[in-house]
This record gives C-alpha cells, sequence and structure tokens, in this order.
C-alpha cells in the first residue's frame, strides 16, 4: 500500500480543481490529477510535481470510472479523499452570452430538457457515480473524506430571500444541479454518519476560471480553500455542512 496519503481531484486539470490538487500535494499527499483528457491531465500533473499523477476519469462515463478506481487500487491501494470538483456550467451557451441573456433561455417555461440533463449528468449523477465507485476503497481510509465542491447560487434559502443579488439567475440548469448536488451531499452524510468518512459541500465564491469566462472575482488559490480545509479535516471535524472559506456556513 502506498505510504502517503492519497487524494482524488475530479476537474483537477484546470481551475479551482488544479488547484486544490496543488494544495494537497503541498499537505503530503500523492494526488491523482482527474482529467477527462489524459493528455491535459499529464500536463496538469507535471506542473505540480511528482507526487501528482494524472488519471483519466471522465465523470460521465461509467467504463472510465470503473477504469480509474481499479487503478487507484491496483497501483496505491488506497484512497484517503476524494474531492468531486468536476462540473460544467452549460453545453449551449454562445461565446459572448451573458449569464442574465442565457438565463433567460433556460427557465423553467423554455428551457431544453437536453440542456438540463447534460448538465446534471456531469455535476449532479457525475458525482454519485465517482462517489459510489471509490466508496470501497474510501471505507478502507483512517479517515476518508468526501468534498462536493457545490455553489452558493444552489441555497434554496438563500434563493427564496427576495433580497439576494443571484436570485434573478437561478434555474433548472447549472444552479438547481448544485442543489441537487447539495441534497446528495446530506443523503450521503447521512447514510456514512457510523463510519469514519466525512463529507461535506463547499462553496468556492465567484472565481476567475474557464467555467465563468474568467469573469469571476476571486482567485483560485481563494476559490480552492474551503475544498482543501474541509479535505483536511480531523477526526473531531463536521459531516454533512455547506461551507465557505469567508461566509462559512451556508444554508442548503
Ligand atoms: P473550470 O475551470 O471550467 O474547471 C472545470 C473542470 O471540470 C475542468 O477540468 C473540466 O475538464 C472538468 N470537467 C467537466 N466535465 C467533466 C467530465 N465529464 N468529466 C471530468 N471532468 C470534467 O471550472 P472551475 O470554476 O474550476 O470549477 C470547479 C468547480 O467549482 C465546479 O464544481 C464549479 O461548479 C465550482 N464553482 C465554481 C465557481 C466559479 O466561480 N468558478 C463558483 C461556484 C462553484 P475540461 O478541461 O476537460 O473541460
Amino acid at each position: 500500500m502506498h505510504d502517503k496519503p492519497v487524494a482524488l481531484v475530479t476537474g483537477a486539470n484546470q481551475g479551482i480543481g488544479l488547484q486544490i490538487a496543488r494544495e494537497l500535494v503541498t499537505h503530503g499527499f500523492t494526488v491523482l490529477v482527474g482529467s477527462r483528457s489524459l493528455g491535459r491531465g499529464e500536463a496538469a500533473a507535471s506542473e505540480i510535481g511528482p507526487d501528482a499523477r494524472a488519471i483519466q476519469l471522465d465523470v460521465t462515463d461509467q467504463s472510465s470510472i470503473a477504469a480509474a478506481a481499479a487503478r487507484i487500487r491496483s497501483e496505491l491501494g488506497r484512497l484517503d479523499a476524494l474531492v468531486n470538483n468536476a462540473a460544467i456550467s452549460n453545453t449551449s451557451k454562445r461565446q459572448g452570452q451573458s449569464v442574465e441573456d442565457y438565463a433567460k433561455l433556460t427557465r423553467p417555461s423554455n428551457v431544453s430538457l437536453d440542456e438540463v440533463r447534460a448538465v446534471w449528468e456531469t455535476n449532479v449523477f457525475g458525482v454519485l457515480a465517482v462517489t459510489q465507485a471509490m466508496l470501497p476503497l474510501l471505507r478502507e481510509a483512517p479517515a476518508g473524506r468526501i468534498v462536493n465542491v457545490s455553489s452558493g447560487v444552489g441555497s434554496l434559502t438563500r434563493n427564496a430571500d427576495p433580497a439576494f443579488p443571484y436570485r434573478s439567475i437561478f434555474g433548472p440548469v447549472y444552479p438547481a444541479s448544485k442543489t441537487a448536488l447539495n441534497a446528495m451531499t446530506l443523503a450521503m452524510a447521512i447514510e456514512l454518519e457510523p463510519t469514519r468518512i466525512k463529507v461535506n459541500a463547499v462553496s468556492p465564491g465567484f472565481t476567475k476560471t474557464n467555467l465563468n469566462g474568467y469573469q469571476g472575482t476571486e482567485t483560485v488559490e481563494e476559490g480552492a480553500r474551503e475544498a482543501v480545509r474541509v479535505a483536511l479535516l480531523g477526526p473531531d471535524g463536521p459531516t454533512g455542512m455547506f461551507t465557505h472559506a469567508t461566509l462559512g456556513t451556508i444554508p442548503w
């Protein structure tokens, strides 16, 4: 069995996931840099250093997920932390189209069901599928951690408040996918309460990445901070929480 703790970060070839991978290495982990393109994963891993290894992982492809789980077991024999970071915000937003204009075309009344299904396939079902595949390894770990990278825009409590600034873009595609991810997080945390595994959701904040055309206001260091903190929680740390680095607990 590998002598260092092992973390798998999905969608770690760029953005917040790459930064999470980089920081977990500095905390002594061997990090598997999940990437649907092996080449981009290898480039990211070599940028991080020898404790990062690329792993081909498309969270919407069951055979890719199964192959990744089998490789982790045979090559490293352990998995201590799973960071479900991979996500997409849309499949049909046009170049230069504003988030507000895309939101107008993706309301409950007019959204394409194919658009909803494609985004939920990655952001919700992908997380469940990867988690199911990795759970046997996580159950064997001395302190298994699952971190689901969610978003404050998925909070039902916040969106129910007319004063919430992102309320006008709350819709069935990306925001509701994160609401569903929050539900999955809580369900996983409840099931795994009797085990050593902690399951939490984090909100990175509006971060400058490819996901939003680099319009975010936070750096990737700021965006990665809470996921890294929660991946490193000690045995007395909480499970079933939804938190942000500076805002603290976010209502579900
Ligand atoms: P990003 O730079 O676009 O990175 C997303 C990553 O997910 C990429 O590596 C992408 O791979 C990967 N991915 C997408 N579909 C995948 C699939 N089917 N299988 C495997 N990997 C897949 O976006 P980011 O901002 O860093 O997003 C990271 C997380 O933070 C996401 O969960 C996002 O919802 C969340 N978040 C971001 C913000 C923000 O403001 N940026 C705010 C709140 C929450 P490719 O390179 O191959 O496309």
